[in-house]
């Protein structure tokens, strides 16, 4: 498998923890973004200065485009793919019935869409029934797929139980080509993406309330079960779904 890693959705969050800890266990990481321009470039000066190899790749990943696009241009700056991190995902919170025009479309496209679109064109390069040499998928479902999110959750916990079911039906369909696929499920990780959600201060009170280790979590934790996912520590881990809630 080569050590070239495709994170989605790197600019913040859980996926620019996970890019710069993969950097820091030698791989070369290609460091998608959609909006956050100056945070993914800011990660990849960071990364260099490390002593890292990293590289920014800008799309959006809920276009079929330009997601073929991205892998095209991480193919020229570090050769062909050997981990996708598909981690890319907005949290959004509406009532079924006050749905906006677009606004389910959207959610869909952007947490389940992504996923396909960039499995698709990492298994082009992986599997070995298209001469690839194998590697390894990890999609980041949620376990709001489980216990149907917080309230007006209705698009993202869906979005995140068809995250759930592609892991699945991904390891049957090519695990026989060299290449492993799971699902990591962050319960309460301590990101941007809380402010939907009334922000930081809310989420850690929930969390003190629900969690069964009595706090939320850290993009670092979640990081680190990513990296061991795709590690050869982890050969025989294959279409399954890894919580990583503190027990909620
Ligand atoms: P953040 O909001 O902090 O970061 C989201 C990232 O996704 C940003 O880098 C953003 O890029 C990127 N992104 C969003 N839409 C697109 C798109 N269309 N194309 C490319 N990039 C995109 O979120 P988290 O780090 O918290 O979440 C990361 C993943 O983990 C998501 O899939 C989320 O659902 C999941 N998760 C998070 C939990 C949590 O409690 N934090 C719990 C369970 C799951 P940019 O800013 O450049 O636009």
């Amino acid at each position: 498998m080569s050590k070239v890693m495709l994170v989605t959705g790197a600019s913040r969050g859980i996926g620019a923890q996970i890019a710069l800890l993969a950097a820091r266990q030698g791989w070369s990481v290609g460091v998608n973004y959609h909006r956050s321009a100056d945070a993914a470039l800011e990660l990849v000066r960071e990364i260099g200065a490390d002593g890292g190899r990293a590289v920014a790749l800008a799309a959006n990943v809920s276009r079929p485009e330009e997601v073929e696009r991205m892998f095209a241009e991480l193919d020229q700056a570090f050769g062909r793919v050997g981990a996708l991190i598909n981690n890319a995902g907005v949290l959004a919170s509406f009532r079924l019935a006050d749905a906006a025009p677009g606004q389910l479309e959207e959610v869909f496209r952007a947490n389940v869409f992504s996923a396909y679109y960039c499995a698709r064109e990492a298994i082009r390069r992986m599997s070995t029934r298209h001469g690839g040499p194998g590697g390894a998928i990890l999609n980041m479902s949620s376990v709001a797929s489980r216990l149907g999110g917080l309230g007006g959750g209705t698009a993202y916990a869906g979005s995140k139980g068809a995250i759930d079911s592609l892991t699945l039906a991904l390891a049957k369909e090519v695990g026989g080509e060299g290449i492993r696929v799971n699902a990591l499920r962050p319960g309460l990780i301590e990101t941007e993406i809380h402010s939907v959600h009334g922000g930081l201060d809310q989420m850690r009170a929930l969390a003190r309330q629900s969690v069964p280790l009595g706090r939320s979590g850290t993009a670092q934790e979640v990081a680190e079960v990513a990296l061991w996912a795709v590690s050869e520590g982890a050969s025989y881990v294959h279409g399954t779904c890894i919580d990583v809630a503190g027990g909620r």
